[in-house]
């Protein structure tokens, strides 16, 4: 019998029901301990921001919390999240590339810390709202350099049409857009930020990315006495979702970047005084898995389906963009030999969580583990098909806690009259 965290799948499967999204904090405590401990320099000031939108919910932010690090949030409901979590909103930054005016106000209401600029419209917009709150907020211009990163590859030069930040291309319209923040008194511009990715095995993508950002910070400093204090490298750190994937430790990236970062500054002359990075996928994704009964099996001319109780409504990833898992089942770890589609049951051809994958022979009421589910599972969760969301547990030294509860029949329709 296979366990998680200490606590024995069936009993967790019997207590909670399924599907049933798992945690195990203690994944979590040494993947979180290995960011603060490694991502640190005696040449500039560091911060690790954990990038909410993987797994956001009032729990994940007080252990985000309990490790001292900084939140980033994409939406007015993450923020909403993170300050009934009882989060200090200084250490908030708030992303996204199309922030309603309604998110800003409330954020600038909140006393936000960082708000990180994506576009020209929506500086001009921050800044009437600082007019007229009399607030004051710290500012990141989101730029985009070029270099789009995902899974083995990277490409420079590539994705200029990208709908996040500024081209570095567009130098001009950067300008215009940083003299616009700085012009504004309680608007302070700290930095630039870009993003170039998820899922990034390769730490040369990494490294070309802190090339291009110190360097561009130098232009604009030599060509327009403008500032770039902070640097903030986004996310993107490779998880193993299977045997095929070998993602770099996360201490490892992390002294990597501090190294590179250190180099490029003493190569721009000190010119950066803070580095920031925002993994989110790799602080939840390998933590969580997800625990489905079987129901049928059914037998095509050229597949065997065993079909599990969630789905495309607790993991789109495999239908948005062919991710691929694995997956075992519980009691049955020996001996797979037989090829399975593992599918879900909402009313959708693509709703199939893997295509194909050895496993023992299975029978109705088996539970089937999918693994590495913890990040963009049940945050990007639907109800469709009408199917509740999912309970989720953290699980530590044995002991299991329900940190969001199942949802009932009564609370989908609670809103309808
Ligand atoms: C999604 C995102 C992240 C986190 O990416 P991961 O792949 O989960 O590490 C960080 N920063 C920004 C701006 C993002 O959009």
């Amino acid at each position: 019998m296979a366990e998680i965290g200490g606590a024995a799948i069936r009993e967790l499967a019997k207590t909670y029901g399924t599907p049933l999204y798992v945690y195990d904090e203690s994944t979590m405590d040494s993947i979180l301990s290995a960011y603060r401990d490694n991502f640190v320099s005696d040449q500039f000031e560091t911060g690790v921001l954990y990038a909410s939108k993987a797994f956001s919910c009032k729990a994940m932010v007080r252990l985000i919390d309990s490790y001292g690090l900084y939140l980033d949030v994409v939406s007015g409901g993450e923020l909403y999240t993170a300050v009934q979590a009882g989060y200090d909103p200084g250490k908030i930054f708030f992303h996204g590339n199309n922030k309603t005016e309604a998110e800003l106000r409330c954020a600038l209401e909140q006393g936000v810390g960082t708000v990180i600029v994506d576009n020209q419209s929506e500086a001009r917009l921050l800044v009437n709202l600082i007019q007229e709150t009399a607030g004051s907020v710290h500012t990141l211009l989101r730029v985009n350099p070029g270099i789009e990163a995902h899974t083995h590859k990277y490409i420079v030069t590539a994705h200029v049409d990208s709908k996040f930040g500024i081209s570095l291309l567009n130098e001009d319209e950067i300008v215009e857009t940083i003299r616009i923040l700085e012009a504004q008194d309680g608007i302070t511009f700290d930095g630039i930020h870009s993003h170039i990715g998820s899922q990034i095995f390769d730490r040369q993508a990494f490294a070309e990315e802190i090339r291009k950002l110190f360097t561009f910070a130098e232009h604009m400093k030599e060509t327009y006495e403008i500032g770039i204090h902070t640097v903030n490298l986004g996310g993107g750190f490779a998880v193993r979702y299977t045997a095929a994937d070998a993602p770099i430790p996360i201490d490892e990236v992390s002294r990597f970047i501090i190294e590179e970062c250190e180099r490029e500054n003493r190569n721009h002359h000190g010119l950066i005084q803070r580095v920031l990075i925002e993994p989110g996928r790799s602080i939840v994704g390998e933590a969580g898995v997800t625990i489905y009964s079987v129901g049928s099996i059914k037998k095509t001319p050229n597949r065997r389906y065993a079909f599990v109780d969630g789905g495309m409504s607790d993991n789109i990833r495999p239908a948005l963009y062919q991710a691929e898992y694995d997956a075992f089942v519980d009691g049955k770890e020996e001996g797979a030999s037989l090829d399975y589609t593992i599918a879900g049951k909402c009313c959708e051809s693509g709703d199939i969580l893997i295509q194909s994958i050895p496993l023992p022979e299975m029978e109705p009421g088996d539970l089937l583990v999918l693994k590495t589910t913890g990040a963009y599972g049940y945050s990007m969760a639907s109800h469709y098909n009408k199917l509740p969301l999912p309970a989720v547990v953290f699980v530590k030294n044995g002991t299991a806690r329900v940190v969001i509860r199942r949802e009932t029949y009564e609370h989908m329709i609670s809103l309808e009259d």
